[in-house]
């Protein structure tokens, strides 16, 4: 079996090969991909999806929250408010805590911190980026994972952890939802308003609401017809299947259960499998198959792990997301798919300086032709029936849609109780009141899981369910309406010492998003210290230094425009429409994070240019 072991000629000898040296026809595969790509395409686009509201909205109650526990309204004041528990606000209050800010508080609509990881409890549920770099402040707390590849009920207890470490939760009001935020210029202050009828007041606002934190549906006419089961990933309902996300997730209710899974990214080839040995039957409803490689997943070493020096992890992490960039590193610490995949980007860099964008672009593509076509002689050497495993074929770059790696995915499908129903790219063509229904036939069900991912590129209020009002009453969502304006991905025009976290906002992307949330709160601590040293009130960027910083994101991802209309649909490109500027590719930072630092540090180190202060 092959192992993804990747070890295939990678250097610019590829360029000019004939389709019999490189063992490929790049024509064939790239008329292959179009034709793929076209056949996905839809006019609806990123409005295909359903929103939970309305009748919809019981796919988006906290299945895990318990009875709510009441409390007084607040209408006191606190330095800093940070909207969102999960790891960003968890980081951002750590590193304010560490610069002497401890007057703060943190809001989060869940009953526990966590975000992510309190939400998604799936069976199967791991963070494929290895957890000793994923898993934010192991070394300061003293912990270590069991596992290479943690399980989310260990990163949802590392959080928990992260939060009793540093006193967190008496500064924290869950099960409390924010639903408007407003700038108060005479005062400079924001009032922040709750479902809980609290109007506290803060100096400081964090927005750390998670790029991926609201469920969707997708458009799948006569959804709302079907009389079984149905629920989200993102709020699995063990209350119906039985088991529980801690332990191994025994599904013991589905044993005699027709379940159907809709959606096979990351979240579906996680948790499909473990439906597979508790269902009587599972249909696999695939839209569009992923790209999937080994991950060879292990337990933590005990010598390795005590052989450790301190500052082990801060290392670790900052070597894996060097390789990530293609810069040279004297050794790949982490040493997995990732870092593997990373190979095209070093490819690229064989060429040298001197290289033209057109020969970039000509090896890019089939070093990644090579990687993709060992990803498809996978799913041969696994699956046995040949035209299942023709269906599970990815045919699209491989970073059109997130890499995914899995051990048990593909060999889920030799199972007998497992179809395949490959919807060739069209999706389930409609829902009645039994089951889902693909080109004619009918699949009857007792339960439907939606796998079928996050809002992404909606408005700002409408991801969030909030509001933030800026200067003037003037709403972030209608700031951003065309698209998102700031300065370093961090501040707005318009809303002083408000401050953003998060991925895809104009910052640069990065594998390791704990490391990109690290960074951003050492920032937000920094700026923040500065102010309150300096005995200032409000900080905010200009509308000049905001616009060239748009302008530089702009100019360093041109390339990824290309790229991405190029791609099969998925959230990466707008759903096939990258132009539109709602795929989270649109606003990177496409120099990579070390240049981002280096930007960051000297704007900073220089009093932090282009911002108005008062
Ligand atoms: P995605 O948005 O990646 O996938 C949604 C799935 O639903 C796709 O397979 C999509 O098909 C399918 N779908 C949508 N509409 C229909 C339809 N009408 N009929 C049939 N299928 C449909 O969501 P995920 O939850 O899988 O992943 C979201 C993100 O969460 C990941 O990209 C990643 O960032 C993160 N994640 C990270 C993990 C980790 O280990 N670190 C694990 C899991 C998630 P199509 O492809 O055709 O659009």
């Amino acid at each position: 079996m092959s192992e993804n072991t990747f070890d295939a000629t990678l250097d610019a000898s590829l360029i000019g090969q004939s389709p019999e040296e490189l063992g490929f026809d790049p024509d064939a595969l790239r008329a292959k991909y179009r034709q793929e790509r076209d056949k996905r395409i839809r006019p609806e686009s990123t409005g295909q999806f359903i929103e939970v509201t309305g009748e919809f909205s019981h796919f988006a109650a906290d299945p895990f929250a318990g009875a709510r526990v009441e409390r007084a309204p607040l209408e006191d004041e606190v330095e800093v408010v940070i909207v969102g528990a999960g790891h960003c606000g968890l980081l951002a209050a750590v590193r304010l805590m560490e610069a002497g800010v401890t007057d703060l508080r943190i809001i989060d609509g869940a009953a526990d911190v966590g975000g992510t990881w309190y939400w998604n409890r799936y069976p199967g549920i791991r963070c494929d980026i290895e957890s000793y770099t994923y898993m934010p402040l192991i070394e300061e707390i003293g912990t270590m994972p069991e596992e290479k590849y943690a399980a989310g009920a260990a990163i949802f207890e590392n959080a928990r952890k992260i939060a009793k470490k540093y006193d967190l939760y008496d500064k924290t009001c869950l099960q409390t939802h924010v639903e408007e935020t407003r700038w108060d210029e005479a005062e400079k202050k924001w009032t922040v308003k709750t479902d809980r009828g609290d109007a506290m007041k803060a100096r400081f606002l964090i927005m750390a609401l998670g790029p991926l934190n609201r469920p969707k549906l997708p458009g799948i006419p006569g959804i709302q017809d079907f009389k079984g089961h149905a629920f989200h990933t993102s709020r699995w309902d063990y209350e119906y299947t039985g088991g529980d996300p801690s332990g191994d997730f025994n599904m013991h209710k589905l044993h005699d259960k027709r379940v159907g899974i809709i959606g096979t990214g990351c979240t579906g080839i996680q948790c499909a499998p473990r439906l597979a040995e508790h269902a009587q039957h599972l249909y696999v409803f695939q839209r569009t198959p992923s790209a999937v490689a080994a991950r060879n997943n292990r337990p933590t070493d005990p010598d390795w792990a005590s052989s450790l020096t301190p500052g082990w992890q801060e290392r670790r992490s900052d070597n894996f997301n060097a390789i990530l960039q293609g810069l040279p590193v004297d050794e790949d610490l982490v040493a997995d798919g990732w870092t593997r995949n990373a190979d095209i980007q070093k490819t690229l860099f064989s060429l040298g300086a001197d290289a033209s964008p057109q020969e970039t672009a000509v090896l890019g593509e089939l070093v990644d032709f090579q990687r993709m076509n060992e990803i498809r002689d996978r799913v041969d050497d696994i699956v046995e029936d040949e035209k299942t495993a023709a269906g599970l074929k990815a045919w699209y770059r491989l970073f059109c849609k997130r890499p995914s790696f899995s051990d048990n995915w593909l060999a889920m499908f030799n199972r007998p109780n497992v179809t395949l129903v490959d919807t060739k790219g069209r999706g389930v063509t409609s829902f009645n009141e039994r089951g889902a229904v693909v080109d004619g036939a009918e699949y009857e069900l007792d339960c439907v899981i939606f796998a079928t991912g996050y809002e992404v590129g909606t408005d700002y209020s409408r991801r969030g369910q909030l509001e933030i009002h800026g200067r003037d009453g003037v709403r972030l969502s209608d700031h951003w309406s065309e698209h998102m304006k700031t300065l370093h991905g961090l501040m707005s025009h318009g809303f002083p010492n408000c401050f953003h976290m998060g991925v895809f906002i104009q910052n640069p992307l990065i594998g390791n998003f704990t490391a990109l949330f690290t960074s951003q709160a050492q920032r937000i601590a920094q700026i923040v210290k500065a102010i309150k040293e300096r005995d200032l009130r409000s900080i905010e960027p200009t509308a000049a230094a905001e616009t060239d910083w748009v302008e530089t994101v702009r100019q360093s991802n041109g390339d990824n425009l290309e790229f991405f209309v190029e791609c099969t649909p998925g959230y990466y490109n707008a759903e096939g429409e990258p132009e539109s500027g709602d795929g989270l590719f649109y606003e990177i930072f496409g120099g990579g994070m070390k240049l981002f630092d280096e930007i960051t540090d000297k704007w900073f180190d220089e009093g932090m240019p282009g911002t108005h202060t008062e």
